[in-house]
């Protein structure tokens, strides 16, 4: 305060006394002009300054303000406030353009509605799952653009705690969450979250469940159906009679090992699906290759005629457990689908009818059953999907083999190919990128296929 007063009450007192120099020599009149002449003179100082800050007032982008005195101080302490003030906003701006920045490239649609529903600004996801058009559509009322009634309807009700499943109107592929947040101004956001990879997960799940559970059931039914009649029987006491209960014991015991086939089957694939890896090791498949073609001869009894080709001594860099799994799949499915007299041709070798060799080896099981339409050959690896549902399971058929066999070859970086005729014959293939190949000259010790089961 004091700071502020000093220098005009200096000034004042100093013009004062040099007014006083002229008393004696030009009398008291003279003294009193010079004294007015000072103040005035000092009185148009002030007023030039003042005016000079009213114009910069006006027009702040002109020239900083420069003046001595009280108004040195003055300009120099709001000049400061000001400089502070402008890194302050310049900083908020830049925050908040970085704030919309981030949310313009969310992968999330985000649309900012007044509070009549008007587009206020909206991101480039938004325009991807609504069609919406950031140039065309601000400032439009969205229920104008959007029409649906279960959309305006929660839209309206403004009920923040419940999310809208809605399919996008862009396309009928899109499944998308909606979510409302309140925001200052009585503005609110719209977040859509595309849910299309969830929602089909989420049915895969329910269709696994509901497969599940159709495929036990029958089974059980049969076994409880006949654990209820021995129950009921008229005249048969605990224990029940021998003769009757043995008659039926081939059944049961055909039911309860379908259930244990496809339990089985269905940890198989748990397995492979909670262990990221498998643990690689060396894997005679020459050896394999003729286990498999004994088992096809045990299990076909004589009724087909398996041949058996060895092209290649090379072995594979693999899981043995997991390839016997999926290549077993292969051999039974052929004995069980190819009518008694068919021929089956079970081959390990280099990959055949190749243009040009490059070193990738297969194993094909090769039969001439009775085909497959080629609508059903893209899907038979799916879980559960059969070309004939009463013939996979009167042959003891869990619908789950194949998709063991892709399953177990993709975690091999290979591939399972399917080509089939109808009438003709099918060939299934397991074909090995050259890095798992083992070149015959090189041997390393090496697992038994014959332990793998
Ligand atoms: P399943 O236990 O039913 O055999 P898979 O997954 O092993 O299940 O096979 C799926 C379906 O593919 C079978 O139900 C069958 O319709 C068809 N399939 C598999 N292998 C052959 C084959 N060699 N010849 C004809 N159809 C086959």
């Amino acid at each position: 305060m004091l700071d502020f007063w000093w220098r005009p009450l200096a000034l004042i007192a100093g013009l004062a006394l040099f007014s006083s120099l002229f008393i004696s020599s030009q009398g008291n009149d003279i003294a009193w002009a010079v004294f007015a002449c000072g103040l005035i003179a000092n009185l148009v100082y002030h007023l030039r300054q003042l005016r000079k800050f009213s114009d910069w007032l006006s027009d702040p982008t002109r020239s900083p303000l420069q003046g001595d005195g009280v108004w040195g101080d003055t300009l120099y302490r709001l000049e400061k406030q000001l400089r502070s003030r402008q890194g302050a906003q310049q900083k908020v701006a830049a925050d908040l353009e970085q704030m919309l920045e981030a949310t313009r490239n969310l992968p999330d649609g985000v649309v900012i509605l007044d509070d009549d529903n008007r587009i206020v600004w909206l991101n480039s996801a938004a325009t991807r799952l609504f069609g919406l058009s950031q140039t065309r559509d601000e400032g439009q009322f969205l229920l104008y653009l959007l029409r649906n009634s279960r959309f305006s309807e929660w839209l309206q009700h403004e009920d923040y705690s419940q999310t809208l499943a809605l399919t996008s109107p862009v396309s009928q592929q899109i499944d998308l969450s909606l979510q409302l947040i309140p925001l200052p101004r009585k503005q609110k956001m719209l977040v859509a979250r595309d849910i299309t990879d969830l929602a089909r997960v989420e049915a895969m799940r329910r269709d696994f469940i509901a497969n599940v559970s159709h495929e036990l059931r029958t089974p059980i039914t049969v076994i409880v159906g006949f654990l209820e009649a021995f129950e009921d029987m008229p005249g048969v006491v605990n224990p029940p009679d021998p003769v009757q209960f043995r008659k039926h014991i081939p059944l049961m015991r055909e039911q309860s090992d379908r259930i244990r086939r496809l339990v089985d089957d269905l940890l198989a694939l748990a397995r492979l699906e909670s262990q990221p890896e498998a643990k690689d090791e060396t894997v005679d498949m020459v050896s394999l290759t003729q286990r498999l073609a004994r088992e096809a001869e045990s299990m076909s009894q004589g009724k087909h005629q398996i041949e058996l080709v060895i092209a290649s001594q090379a072995r594979l860099i693999g899981n043995c457990q997991e390839l016997y799994s999926a290549l077993a799949n292969l051999v039974t499915n052929a004995v069980r689908y190819t009518p008694a007299k068919g021929r089956i041709r079970i081959r390990w070798g280099e990959l055949e009818n190749h243009a040009k060799p490059n070193g990738e080896h297969s194993f094909s099981v090769q039969d001439s059953g009775e085909g497959i339409e080629p609508q059903h050959i893209p899907r038979l690896t799916e879980r559960f999907y059969r070309v004939d549902q009463g013939r996979s399971r009167a042959t003891g058929g869990t619908g789950l083999g194949l998709a063991i066999a892709k399953h177990v070859l993709q975690r091999h970086q290979s591939r399972l190919r399917i080509e089939s005729t109808v009438g003709k014959g099918s060939t299934f293939t397991a074909v090995f990128p050259l890095e798992r190949v083992i070149p015959v000259s090189t041997t390393p010790p090496e697992s038994d296929p014959e332990s793998a089961a």
